[in-house]
């Protein structure tokens, strides 16, 4: 079993919205091979091996690695398991991040808790992008059926201003960037590259803000008046994955409940 699927690499796939594309992308026949820095074989109320029971249900292989995705070393350590496993890699889902531990003022921010964030959100899925990309290349030379793709978990922050948390909009920018250049160069190859960008999400991320999201959502910060849930980012996900916009390299996606619409 899992040699024929295609074979997708979640990071972050332990809960939020890396759980819930894990379980999309099942449903639509992928394996799963997730990522998280949380690695806890023994669990199965949540975590990485919650969702790999869920998968399973669902008819398709998971293979839970432990890795944080900033690590240039995981990253090799992760590859190198995945093609020992599978033998193949088809779709990489850039979606590990995380959050300011503390939100502070743009004139406050902490080159600490910068070179964090800069370092999760930015720089590790841009190397893992590439180590994986030179991957996705050979598989192609040898095989041109095949349609590999990347998909980039930014968010709206990678060009809404939020005062509070400026480190974090920043790496999301720098992501949204990564996206752009890596849809322009693997596009010869085949390979396309699109960037997700999700608005205000039920998650672990959002706990701490639940009650001031809450309110803003009613008074109409999102014009489709509730919050958005990771199933919602995975139907995205695996309808990209799936090849549904197979001409659309670069494709910029917002799921937001509309946050993307200007209005008086
Ligand atoms: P979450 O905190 O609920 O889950 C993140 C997962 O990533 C966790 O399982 C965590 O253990 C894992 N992780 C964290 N650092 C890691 C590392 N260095 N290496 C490997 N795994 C790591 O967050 P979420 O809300 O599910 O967010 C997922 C992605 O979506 C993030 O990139 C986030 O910035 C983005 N996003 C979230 C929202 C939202 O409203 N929740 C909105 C826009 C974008």
């Amino acid at each position: 079993m899992g040699k024929d699927k295609r074979v997708a690499l979640v990071t972050g796939a332990g809960q939020g919205i890396g759980r819930g594309i894990s379980l999309e992308l099942a449903k639509n026949g992928f394996d799963i091979v997730g990522v998280d820095i949380v690695f806890e074989p023994g669990n199965k109320q949540e975590g990485l091996f919650e969702v790999k029971e869920r998968v399973e249900a669902l008819g398709s292989t998971f293979l839970p690695l432990q890795g944080d995705v900033s690590s240039l070393k995981d990253q090799e350590t992760i590859l190198k398991q995945v093609l020992d496993r599978f033998g193949r890699i088809d779709v990489l889902v850039n979606n590990a991040g995380v959050a300011p531990e503390k939100r502070l003022d743009v004139l406050d921010t902490t080159p600490e808790s910068y070179d964090r964030l800069l370092s999760v959100n930015a720089r590790g899925p841009f190397f893992l992008t590439q180590k994986i990309a030179n991957q996705m290349v050979k598989q192609v030379a040898k095989n041109p059926g095949l349609k590999p793709c990347i998909v980039f978990i930014s968010s709206i922050s990678a060009s809404v201003s939020s005062p509070s948390r400026a480190e974090y909009c920043v790496s999301k920018a720098a992501l949204s960037q990564a996206a752009r250049v890596f849809a322009d160069r693997l596009s010869e190859y085949g390979i396309n590259v699109y960037e997700v960008r999700p608005g205000i999400i039920q998650t672990d991320m959002t706990a701490p803000v639940r009650e001031k999201y809450d309110k803003l959502i009613v008074q109409g910060l999102v014009p489709q008046k509730r919050w958005g849930f990771p199933e919602d980012v995975g139907k995205a996900v695996a309808s990209l994955a799936k090849g549904d916009f197979g001409y659309s390299t670069g494709l910029v996606i917002e799921v937001s409940g509309g946050m993307n619409i200007r209005h008086l």
